[in-house]
């Protein structure tokens, strides 16, 4: 399945030349099984990955209003196993967190060894909200991009397999979700008169994430940007990339988890004998 996937800075990158629609060939149906058997797999790497506690998971979400953020988070936690997941938003900052460094707020949430984070908007918002609205003087956002990259280069050297995405709405398909809230009464608590405003700034928006992925994309840190519009298959890109990032690392857990396994055997194997305690096996 073709992912875009930007691993360098790339002044050129421009969002309109990616579709926010599935490519014509993907299948529905195909997509549901797919995704099923990446569930699957997904669940056995993070089992990998909790007992190896060698690396650890971001996820970073980005997306405009309505992009689909939740239900993309849900799709991933749904696959995996709660015990090792911790799913963190960032909104308004609160006064003690403007009273410190952008990232300070961050990176307290980053993933311990063994487990995921999965990040509902990110440090990316202070050079999206915060550029588009004029909520810091450029001199200071204007820096925070290459603070981000180094922020991102020490979690990947601390083992984080940062993951980042955008879901790709179309302003049409946004427009639609937004009404369509309003006459379900069990997405009504989602109504934000926001959410009509921010679209007044799509093109500014459009400029701040261009800037983003030229600047912030690495090979330790790469941006994907997800067609949303369709969200069996936005679920299914994402779920892709994740386990595409995992499998990379999975004969290297299952090295660990074999030799701290024989570590462990020999541990209460001398434990026994010393105790003389007969292994009835
Ligand atoms: P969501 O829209 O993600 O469902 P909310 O309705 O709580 O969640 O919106 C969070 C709001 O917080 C968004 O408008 C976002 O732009 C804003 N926000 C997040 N981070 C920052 C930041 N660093 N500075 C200013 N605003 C921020």
């Amino acid at each position: 399945m073709p992912i875009t996937r930007l691993t360098k800075p790339d002044s050129k990158f421009r969002l309109d030349d990616v579709s926010t629609d599935p490519p014509r060939e993907a299948s529905k149906q195909e997509a549901a099984e797919r995704l099923r058997d990446l569930g699957k797999e997904l669940l056995e790497l993070q089992e990998l990955m909790w007992g190896a506690r060698t690396h650890s998971v971001l996820i970073v979400l980005q997306g405009r209003d309505a992009a689909g953020k939740d239900g993309a988070i849900k799709n991933v936690v749904g696959a995996l196993n709660p015990r090792g997941v911790a799913v963190s938003s960032f909104g308004v900052p609160t006064k003690e967190e403007r009273e410190h460094d952008f990232l300070w707020r961050i990176h307290r949430h980053a993933p311990r060894a063994g487990e995921f984070a999965i990040f509902n908007r990110s440090h990316y918002e202070d050079v999206l909200v915060v550029r588009v609205h004029d909520l810091a003087p450029k001199s200071l956002w204007s820096e925070r991009y290459d603070h981000i990259n180094d922020f991102e280069e020490l979690l990947s050297e601390h083992g984080t397999i940062v993951i980042k995405f955008f879901l790709h709405i179309s302003k049409k398909e946004q427009e639609k979700r937004l009404l369509e809230r309003e006459e379900d009464p069990s997405t009504a608590w989602k109504l934000n008169v926001n959410d009509w405003k921010e679209r007044e700034v799509w093109d500014e928006y459009t400029e701040a994430y261009e800037d983003v992925f030229r600047r912030c994309s690495t090979r330790h840190a790469p941006w994907h940007i997800v067609p949303a519009d369709a969200k069996w298959y936005r679920n299914l890109v994402v779920a892709e990339a994740v386990a595409e990032a995992m499998r990379d690392h999975r004969d290297g857990w299952l090295k660990t988890l074999e030799r701290n396994g024989r570590a462990g055997r020999e541990e209460v194997e001398a434990y026994r004998r010393a105790k003389g305690i007969r292994h009835k096996g």
